[in-house]
């Protein structure tokens, strides 16, 4: 199983000789952790240990904290001109452009995702930099006439930047999820925290690295290395003005009541469980690639993966065998192999988590269509998983698997179906397959996400606006409204003649 590059190879191209990954970055400078701990990082491929990072304290968070705070008062990162800031981040872009091919290797050495599917990420990372570069110089306010005839006063209205921005991200796509938070919040001027997943913290120190090679000034960011209480350190602190978090829909429970101490501003990227509708006069065999690829890209380790099939039963059997089949034919190994295209689970938490659920499932009376196994010994490797004949009370209908699971329903009422589609607590995502284009809007309109494709499950770019209704998050983020939540207004009133 071992790759097409070595594990050693990997590291040296994104970190150099010194292997450095055992530091955390405060104020422009490697430091290890103040208590000296550090923590494992495993290949999920082979098991094997690969590494091991600081682990950061609440001591460490605080110096983190402070650093963002003094680069924020001192205006490092604020007196350069936005233009400046825009070439900055434009530098960035092409760092990681230049590193793609390294960074795609580090993060599937890391998550386990295949580096077919890293590239794109990789690609997305870029975007994202490139976009918010652009509207570093185009944030702007008002002006506005005020008062009476007698006494004329002017308003100014001014954006500026919300401050010190902690930021929490997940395992599954690490790079795309720092560069979603990272861009604009340093497109508005903010300075920032960066906390990555235990699971997977290596693509954080290689940005980490460009960031600062590309000018961002030291304190402007730093990044903490750690497990869920370095995360909540920084969601209690109270030197911290704004809390960004990408992550279980649980956790984001915990953040927004650690929020509460001064109030800080929180935004949340949180779980889903989208609906997928088909309807009987769908292109069968584009939709049941499509589908496939919508559940089980990055082993379904994605949040806005589609799991709830709703077929209609005319249609239902052809399509769920279509979907299995496509499972079947996916290529399944070590995420290094360039013709991989299922990798493994990121940990033996998640291959546990996810059995369990398809056991659960099984037990409950679905049928396994396609998959239901761990695949091997070594490396958390999971069938692609159809499970037909699925109860919208069953667990493997209501709850986020975070796996290669699809659970299938069929329908003859489509006012059923829909209403079936919005009945779960989450609200990230979800898609529609018909010919019928005015039809497929209609129903598009009627699901309660945040995303909706049409005859495609996941698409998007960093212009489209992406987050959750319902418990799925707060917020949004990409596009013009990812800004926004970087910014504050501030309204200047001028008495000009009495
Ligand atoms: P998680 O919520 O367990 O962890 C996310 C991050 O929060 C990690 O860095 C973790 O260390 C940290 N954390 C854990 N406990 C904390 C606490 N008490 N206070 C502060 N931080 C804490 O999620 P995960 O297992 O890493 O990722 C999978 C989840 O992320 C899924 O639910 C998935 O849907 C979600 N997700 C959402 C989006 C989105 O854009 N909506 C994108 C990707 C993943």
């Amino acid at each position: 199983m071992n790759g097409v590059v070595t594990t050693e190879a990997v590291l040296r191209s994104a970190f150099g000789t010194d292997g450095g990954v055992g530091h955390l970055l405060i104020d422009g400078a490697w430091v290890p952790a103040a208590a000296g701990s550090t923590f494992e990082v495993v290949d999920p491929g082979t098991e094997e240990v690969v590494g091991r990072v600081a682990e950061a304290s609440a001591a460490d968070v605080d110096a983190a904290v402070a650093a963002a705070r003094r680069a924020f008062d001192e205006e490092r990162w604020l007196r350069l001109s936005s233009t400046q800031r825009g070439v900055v981040l434009w530098r960035v872009a092409e760092l990681i452009e230049a590193r793609s091919e390294e960074l795609a290797r580090l993060e599937s050495l890391d998550v386990g995702v295949p580096v077919s599917q890293a590239k794109p990420m990789v690609a997305e990372a870029v975007n994202q930099f490139r976009y918010f570069a652009g509207w570093a110089d185009k944030i702007q306010g008002t002006t506005v006439d005020l008062g009476t005839a007698e006494r004329r006063l002017q308003g100014a209205t001014y954006r500026e930047p919300v401050g010190v921005v902690a930021m929490i991200v997940p395992w599954n796509a690490p790079l795309i999820a720092m560069s979603m938070k990272l861009a604009p919040a340093l497109a508005a001027g903010c300075t920032c925290v960066l906390k990555p997943s235990e699971e997977a913290p290596l693509s954080a120190l290689a940005l980490g690295r460009i960031l600062l090679e590309a000018g961002v000034p030291a304190g402007v960011i730093n990044i903490v290395t750690g497990f869920g209480e370095t995360g909540a350190a920084m969601a209690e602190h109270p030197g911290v003005d704004k809390i960004s978090f990408t992550g279980s829909t649980e956790v984001g429970r915990k953040i927004v009541a650690a929020a509460t101490g001064n109030l800080k501003k929180v935004s949340l990227e949180l779980g889903g469980k989208s609906p997928v509708i088909v309807l009987p006069d769908a292109d069968l065999a584009a939709a049941a690639a499509g589908i496939a690829l919508g559940v089980f890209w990055n082993s379904g380790q994605i949040c806005t993966s589609g799991t709830r099939l709703f077929a209609h039963a005319d249609i239902y059997d052809e399509l769920v065998d279509g979907i299995a089949e496509q499972g079947r034919a996916m290529a399944m190994g070590y995420g290094a192999d360039p013709d991989v295209v299922l990798g493994p689970l990121v940990s033996r938490r998640q291959l546990d988590r996810v059995a369990g659920y398809v056991d659960g499932g099984v037990a409950a009376g679905a049928r396994v269509v396609c998959g239901g196994k761990r695949v091997g010994e070594k490396g958390f490797y999971y069938e692609p998983t159809v499970l037909a004949d699925a109860r919208p009370e069953m667990a493997i209908v209501r709850e986020e698997i975070f796996g290669p699971v699809l659970a299938a329903l069929s329908f003859t009422d489509l006012d059923a179906a829909i209403a079936s589609a919005n009945d779960t607590e989450y609200g990230l995502a979800g898609s529609v397959w018909t010919r019928d284009v005015a039809l497929a809007h209609r129903i598009a309109r009627r699901l309660r996400g945040g995303r909706i494709g049409v005859n495609i499950h996941r698409a998007g770019g960093v212009q489209m606006p992406v987050g959750g209704f319902k418990q799925s998050g707060w917020g949004r983020e990409n596009g013009p409204d990812a800004l926004e939540g970087y910014l504050e207004t501030k309204s200047v009133v001028t008495l000009l003649d009495r």
